[in-house]
């Protein structure tokens, strides 16, 4: 059946992405059925989203009783849900701050952009900060501090200017964050960059440099937020304060929502009129986040990520072959570093297997798996990666 779909999608699909090569009918926890009923363990989450896994009854429920009340009122009416999850996400960070809610990541740094011109306009600075293989989303904006040349080339020219330096060179980021600089923008570990994490004191010498310059430091935690690594947030598990924040991804738990958190005088920095959008913080939307939320923190799952995530890498470290050059990453959120490009052939040796890996680099797989995932549901997954690394090595 997932052939006769992929035809009719590449009948009618714009052609950016390869085709897929798995259709999927229905999941449940950290499992995932394609329609003929073949089931897959799933240690990809939609891209480090799932956070509850799939079908999660906390989610449907949240979900379904919002939609029969009201499913969307703009930003012209306030609603309880968006308040609610605002007042969560800030009690989270812990730090005074606010809340623009969009509808991906993208989106959310797009606020995040423009928050760095309006902090910058004070004194003439327009120029942003941000790393060599970072990923801040694929909006012209966001696309214009993405450290991916194949990404970013094509669709020249980008807004500007923007300085790339070398991911995890402290010295390189003191060299390029200076007075002209209106944001640093950084991810708290490269997700689509291949899962590598910042270098211990790299956030922090971020921090004391934005703040000897007067820059803001955007972290980009739209990968690394929400439980990924065992931590509401990765930045400030480092003891990384930011000027802003921006989330996405596991936020929602599927359903799609961005935030932009501007922490302290950039929380105050639009005006009204300033920036906006349709559907950013929709009341089901911001339900979802709120279960999301509120389901981590019901089940310890922080606690859990954290030890199921030492299981993983314990199992990561025995796999064993030619094709094995390492791993790395934290929580649930890690990579196996391959020895040759064979991470597609890897990918799809392990689906045949019925395990769901994500290909990140040529070199590199992904996992992000749910954060529900247990110790047991990794003894499953191991010898499937093992046996797929060895059919391919
Ligand atoms: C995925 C991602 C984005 C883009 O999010 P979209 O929802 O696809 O727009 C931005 N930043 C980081 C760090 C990401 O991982």
């Amino acid at each position: 059946m997932t052939t006769s779909l992929a035809g009719r999608w590449e009948a009618v699909m714009m052609p950016n992405y390869g085709t897929p090569p798995l259709a999927v009918a229905s999941g449940k926890g950290v499992w995932l059925f394609d329609p003929d009923g073949n089931a897959y363990l799933d240690l990809v989450g939609g891209i480090a989203v799932s956070a509850l896994g799939h079908a999660h009854p906390a989610i449907v429920r949240a979900v379904s009783e919002q939609v029969a009340k009201v499913a969307h009122t703009s930003n012209l009416y306030l609603h309880e849900p968006g308040v609610a999850l605002a007042e969560r996400l800030v009690g989270l960070l812990g730090l005074p701050a606010r809340v623009f809610f969009a509808n991906s990541g993208a989106e959310a740094n797009e606020c995040a952009i423009k928050l760095s011109r309006r902090h910058g306009a004070r004194d003439g600075r327009t120029e942003i900060v941000a790393a060599v293989n970072g990923f801040h989303g694929r909006t012209l904006g966001s696309l214009s501090i993405t450290g991916n040349p194949a990404k970013r080339t094509p669709f020249e020219p980008l807004p500007g200017p923007v300085t790339f330096v070398e991911y995890g060179d402290a010295d390189a980021l003191h060299r390029a964050v200076g007075p002209r600089t209106a944001a640093l923008f950084l991810e708290p570990g490269l997700g689509e960059g291949g899962v590598v994490p910042a270098p211990v004191g790299y956030l922090r010498a971020a921090r004391e440099r934005c703040d000897q310059v007067g820059a803001l430091l955007v972290l980009d935690e739209v990968q690394s937020g929400i439980g990924r690594t065992g931590h509401w947030f990765a930045g400030l598990a480092e003891g990384v304060r930011p000027d802003v924040l921006t989330l996405a991804k596991g936020l929602g738990g599927g359903l799609p929502i961005g935030a932009c958190l501007g922490v302290g005088a950039a929380g105050e920095l639009f005006a009204p009129g300033d920036h906006g959008s349709t559907f950013g913080g929709n009341p089901v939307s911001c339900a979802a986040a709120l279960a999301v939320i509120d389901t981590i923190e019901a089940e310890h799952l922080l606690d859990s990520v954290k030890r199921v995530g030492e299981h993983l890498a314990h199992g990561l470290d025995a796999l064993s072959g030619p094709l094995v050059a390492g791993n790395r990453g934290v929580g649930l959120w890690r990579a196996v570093a391959l020895t040759t490009d064979a991470a597609g052939a890897v990918e799809a040796a392990a689906r045949a297997r019925g395990l769901l890996v994500n290909a990140v680099k040529p070199n590199a797989i992904r996992l992000a798996p749910p954060l529900i995932l247990t110790e047991a549901d990794v003894d499953d997954a191991l010898p499937r990666l093992q046996a797929a690394l060895d059919e391919v090595g």
